[in-house]
């Protein structure tokens, strides 16, 4: 059973999906992968070198993601195209790395699901929530971000709302305690899911 688990900028997809983690689920984090893959592919490489130009690529062999992030910062076509080079190969690994696992179910954790129509690649869905301000508050003080640099990251995003209505579970995170809870008791109910 494969269990997608999303949430705006901010909500605490990571600190829940390490709760999970905790209680012996394995957890595939997108983004971390998306990264490792960026460096190690050299599909990948040669791709963005077609994208990007010869310019991509850095004297130490890598991608400079500086430098992609500037160019499809106000792009939204490229941006599509640079997704459709690292989409399809995280998909590929997913899939390689999931028969590997032997936990009761697994969690795929990534910023963006719904908006992506990615839902019904999982047999459930939990979205993590928190009100906005609690969101950019704690982005501001992880990342060291502006408020603007938030805001205009969240504006590329659904509102909770939209996304509530699509998930199977939701996990309001505010205090940690009661997420962690929250979180045990989840766990239990996807247990008996994959037991029936
Ligand atoms: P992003 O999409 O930006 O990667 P995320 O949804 O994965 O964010 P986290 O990285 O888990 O969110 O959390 C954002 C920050 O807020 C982290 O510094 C985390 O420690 C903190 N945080 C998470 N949940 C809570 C909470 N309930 N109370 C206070 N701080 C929290």
């Amino acid at each position: 059973m494969v269990v997608g688990l999303t949430g705006g900028i901010g909500s605490g997809k990571t600190t829940v999906a390490k709760m999970f983690q905790e209680l012996g689920i394995a957890v595939f984090v997108a983004d971390v992968e998306a990264k490792k893959l960026m460096k190690t592919s050299i599909e990948i490489h040669q791709e963005l070198k077609a994208l990007f130009g010869e310019e991509v690529m850095q004297n130490n062999g890598l991608p400079d993601r500086k430098f992609i992030a500037s160019k499809v910062f106000n792009d939204k076509d490229l941006l599509e195209k640079l997704n459709q080079v690292i989409h399809p190969r995280v998909a590929d690994y997913f899939s390689k790395w999931k028969k590997k696992q032997c936990s009761s179910y697994i969690i795929y954790e990534a910023a963006i699901i719904f908006e992506k129509n990615l839902q019904h690649r999982f047999d459930h869905t939990i979205i993590v929530t928190a009100p906005k301000s609690e969101k950019i508050k704690r982005v501001i003080s992880r990342d060291h971000s502006t408020k603007e640099e938030v805001e205009a990251r969240m504006n590329n995003q659904w509102t909770d709302n939209d996304k509530i209505k699509l998930a199977d579970f939701q996990i309001e995170n505010l205090d940690l305690k009661l997420t962690k809870t929250k979180v045990l008791q989840l766990h239990k109910h996807l247990l008996s899911l994959v037991n029936a």
